[in-house]
C-alpha cells in the first residue's frame, strides 16, 4: 500500500485542471474528473501521458478537468 504525505497531497493537484487529488491504491485519483495518476517508487507521477483515463472516456479533451481548463483559456 502506497503512503503518500498528507502534506504533499494537499499541495498536488491535477495536472489537466488543477482539482484536488485522493489516493486511491497505487493511484492518485483526481475528484473532478477521476484521471488516475501513478504512483511509481512513492513518486506521484502527475503526467497527462500517464494518466489513465475513468471508464467510458477515451481522450483526455472529454474529461473535466480539461474542459474548465479551456473555459479559462
Ligand atoms: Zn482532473
Amino acid at each position: 500500500m502506497t503512503e503518500i504525505d498528507k502534506e504533499l497531497l494537499d499541495i498536488l493537484a491535477c495536472p489537466i485542471g488543477k482539482a484536488d487529488l485522493k489516493l486511491e491504491g497505487d493511484f492518485l485519483v483526481c475528484t473532478r474528473c477521476g484521471a488516475r495518476y501513478p504512483i511509481k517508487d512513492g513518486i506521484p507521477v502527475l503526467l497527462i501521458d500517464e494518466a489513465v483515463l475513468p471508464e467510458g472516456v477515451s481522450s483526455v479533451e472529454e474529461l473535466e478537468c480539461w474542459k474548465e481548463r479551456e473555459k479559462g483559456n
